[in-house]
């Protein structure tokens, strides 16, 4: 999402540069993907030939950004980055292409927020590395055909439904990240706090992990603040006792979900009686864009069990009400 890293101060901006892996081997979890990419990226480099297109999708915070720079980077080649709602015009697509060296790589995030038109020019530079540019209009209009260096192109999506087919199909490489075990975003907690020269207790590592909705950055995001803490609260390391109290005035619950997934919750248990409920009304009753529940919350939700998509809304599960300690009327079913 574009709004993602936008409330990030300064320090926390060069903190996140800082943590992101630079290599294949630096980067945790998503095995099958990363071993795929690198016999191709070997490959590629081999014969000499640019990287076929790569699309990644997934939740918001999974590694898309990160893999692409990480392609980039064993590609030996350079990266330029962009996304979907930035590139209006086809002249500001035209522009990036016609600058790509051979072999670089361009990254588009949300890709499947381009505009029709401009989606339209990417089919012929994807396919044959050209693009027709129209000169004047009327009755002077004339195009002109540009021949662009071989690139790779590497899309990222939130919403891999929402792409046109034609699009999706100049892929040559296809591939969905996944939610992080709590075992995996342990690991990637202590080596972010091994690079801010922060201590910490494994058992708090992994109770800062467990509670990251399977997410790197959220993972990241709770080390930084739970490290104030322990500036703050303690001696500077953390421990345990250090993480639960950061992690409850954070409103990060028990079992990871923080307020947002909490009040979609019980949005959907006290005011639609546990649902059936339409995605727009809880959007609404939550004041949340419906994109973002759909795109960021809904996801983990459902696939950790608190919430079921049906085709009449969205429902909450037994679990959902056990959770908020609620009753259900789910009686004896099991
Ligand atoms: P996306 O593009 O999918 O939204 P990013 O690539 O921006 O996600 O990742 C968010 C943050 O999480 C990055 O700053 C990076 O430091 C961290 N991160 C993501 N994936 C990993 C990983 N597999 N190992 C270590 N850190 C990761």
């Amino acid at each position: 999402l574009s709004g993602e890293n936008e409330h990030l101060s300064q320090s926390d901006r060069e903190i996140e540069k800082a943590l992101r892996p630079l290599s294949f081997d630096d980067f945790t979890g998503q095995y099958k993907i990363v071993e795929n990419l690198k016999i191709f990226v070997s490959a590629a480099k081999k014969r000499g030939e640019s990287l076929d297109h790569v699309l990644l999708h997934g939740p918001p915070g999974l590694g898309k950004t990160t893999l692409s720079n990480i392609i980039a980077n064993e590609l030996e080649s350079n990266i330029k980055i962009t996304s979907g709602p930035v590139l209006d015009k086809p002249s500001d697509l035209a522009g990036l292409l016609t600058n790509l060296d051979d072999g670089d790589v361009l990254f588009i995030d949300e890709i499947h927020r381009l505009n029709p038109i401009v989606e339209e020019y990417l089919y012929s530079a994807m396919e044959d590395f050209r693009i027709d540019i129209m000169l004047d209009s009327g009755p002077n209009a004339r195009t002109v055909q540009i021949s662009l260096n071989p690139f790779t192109l590497i899309g990222a999506t939130t919403r891999s439904g929402l792409l046109t087919s034609p699009l999706r199909a100049r892929f040559g490489i296809n591939a969905r990240l996944e939610y992080y075990d709590a075992k995996l975003l342990t690991t990637i907690v202590s080596r972010s706090a091994h690079i801010l020269n922060t201590p910490i207790d494994e058992i708090a590592a992994y109770e800062i992990a467990r509670r990251s909705r399977g997410t790197p950055r959220i993972a990241n995001n709770l080390l930084r603040r739970t490290r104030d803490f322990a500036e703050i609260k303690g001696n500077g390391k953390i421990t345990l006792e250090i993480s639960k109290i950061a992690l409850n005035a954070l409103d990060v619950d028990e079992n990871g979900l923080d307020e947002m997934d909490n009040r979609i919750l019980l949005t959907i248990i006290e005011k639609f009686k546990g649902g059936p409920v339409g995605l727009g009304t809880i959007a609404t009753a939550c004041s949340e864009e419906a994109e973002t529940i759909e795109e960021v919350y809904e996801p983990f939700l459902i696939q950790e069990g608190y919430l079921k998509r049906t085709s009449r809304g969205r429902m909450a599960t037994e679990l959902a009400y056990k959770h908020l300690n609620i009753k259900s009327n789910f009686g004896g079913a099991t």
